[in-house]
């Protein structure tokens, strides 16, 4: 299809001069003349103004599940619109898709979660999050439990309260005073933190650091405990297998709600419907976002346990939390129809069984690489760790910044979005990505490694 003729010097202008982007350093943005221009994208390719197709191994923001170009989507919203485009739930008010996509939600999550609280975005959910978690307790007569516990170098999101909860150094290096009553723990990063360590023992260690916490705390006063089955932002940090029912074991023998950050890992980014499910645990609280409509419109949902239901149900008063957008009937119609396309093309079950064991043999191949120190992934989502010896965790540290960001800027200019977490790649292709281009993500990773070596060196 033919590209628009956009005026690519004018629009960068009109963005550096307009345009404050997320997550950026603006003064960076200013200096390099302002944005790429993206302007269409299908199945797994973006484009930009200037022409060039972009393998997006990043899916967007970990999002896009189902690839771009999706016009049963586009349809999904058009017809939604005709019909009922906005209407909202403070007024003993639902709309169709909004309850339809409740209940098959719920059906997906499995077991007591049988209940869905809507929001617009990942942030929003986290805050629902602590607010129901916060209530709850009160609810039940306990206001003193409030702290809620959370992981050094976790994500949960850029509200307030989202980057109170995360654990993420430099956010918490700006714009505080942050939200009282949080506790942040060590992370499960056995590369890291435990490189050469018996995987098994490293996760059970982990683990235990919750239960050291809540003793420092005093369990009479925890909430709750809130992780991602795989650290996503933090640099796609898989955990040894026995650190989850661990985690779940100790907040059960305290009575602490146990959360599962499903904004990433649902909707089958790790070869499941949700990330918990993969560990095998049963969180009584779930936010999810992203995948849950392909990124196409801004929806997200906490799935909430019966018990904590029951309780909401018992209080003979609002809870008074919510917001404009809650279960927004377009939004909502376009994460069924983005959920029956998952469905119907099988891609959860594909992610298991077929896409995902072919990138983690690929990454194996990766992991030779001289600059590699390991490559690791879990269903769609994986990292490559740089490091400067190999057989090391020993990172390159240069005058360049972290190598992970130099590394990046090739695979770009060869082709290929991915993001740079300290000195390591991290990547979450569309469900829908095919073994070729499987292939090309990881040559083209190999390719630019070989030709970043001399400015890393
Ligand atoms: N939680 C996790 C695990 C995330 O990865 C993110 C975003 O990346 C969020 C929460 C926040 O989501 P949003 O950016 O939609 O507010």
């Amino acid at each position: 299809m033919a590209l628009k003729n956009y005026n690519v010097a004018e629009l960068r202008r009109l963005d550096v001069e307009h345009h404050l982007a997320a997550q950026q350093d603006h003064g960076m943005m200013r200096d390099i003349g302002g944005a790429r221009i993206i302007t269409r994208a299908d199945g797994c390719y973006i484009r930009d103004a200037e022409g060039n197709a972009i393998l997006d191994a990043m899916a967007g923001l970990w999002c896009v599940q189902v690839g771009y170009g999706r016009k049963e989507l586009a349809s999904a919203a058009y017809e939604q619109m005709l019909e009922l485009p906005y209407y909202n739930t403070f007024f003993k008010t639902a709309s169709p898709p909004t309850i339809e996509l409740a209940s098959k939600i719920s059906g997906l999550l499995g077991g007591n979660l049988s209940h869905v609280f809507f929001n617009s975005s990942g942030s929003e959910a986290i805050d629902t999050i602590i607010r129901m978690a916060r209530f709850y307790w009160q609810a039940k007569g306990q206001p003193e439990r409030h702290v809620i516990i959370a992981r050094e170098n976790g994500y949960h999101g850029s509200t307030i309260a989202g980057a109170s909860l995360g654990g993420m150094r430099a956010m918490h290096a700006q714009g505080g005073p942050w939200v009282p009553g949080i506790e942040h723990i060590r992370q499960p990063y056995l590369f890291n933190d435990g490189f050469g360590e018996d995987p098994r023992a490293f996760g059970e260690a982990a683990a235990d650091a919750l239960e050291q916490k809540i003793l420092e705390v005093g369990p009479e006063r925890v909430a709750a405990f809130i992780g991602e089955p795989v650290q996503g932002a933090g640099g796609v940090i898989i955990p040894p297998e026995t650190y989850w029912p661990r985690v779940e074991a100790i907040c059960r023998k305290y009575g602490i709600l146990l959360v599962s950050d499903d904004v990433i890992c649902g909707f089958g980014r790790l070869g499941q419907w949700f990330g918990f499910q993969h560990f095998g645990i049963k969180p009584d609280l779930v936010s999810m976002a992203k995948g849950m409509s392909s990124g196409y419109l801004p929806i997200s949902a906490v799935g909430v346990a019966d018990h904590i239901v029951e309780v909401l149900r018992s209080v003979g008063d609002d809870f008074v939390h919510g917001y404009t957008y809650s279960g927004h009937p377009t939004a909502a119609a376009v994460a069924l129809k983005n959920i029956e396309i998952m469905e119907n093309e099988d891609l959860v079950r594909r992610t298991r069984e077929d896409t995902g064991p072919y990138l983690a043999r690929r990454m194996a191949a990766l992991a030779e690489h001289p600059l590699v120190g390991e490559a690791r992934s879990l269903g769609l989502i994986g990292a490559v760790e740089i490091v400067s010896k190999k057989g090391t965790n020993q990172r390159f540290g240069g005058s360049e910044g972290p190598a992970g960001r130099i590394v990046r800027d090739i695979c770009i200019t060869n082709g290929l979005m991915v993001r740079a977490v300290r000195d390591s790649l991290v990547m979450s292709p569309p469900l829908t990505i095919s073994h070729g281009e499987i292939d090309d993500i990881v040559d083209i990773i190999a390719k630019s490694l070989d030709e970043a070596a001399p400015a890393l060196a």
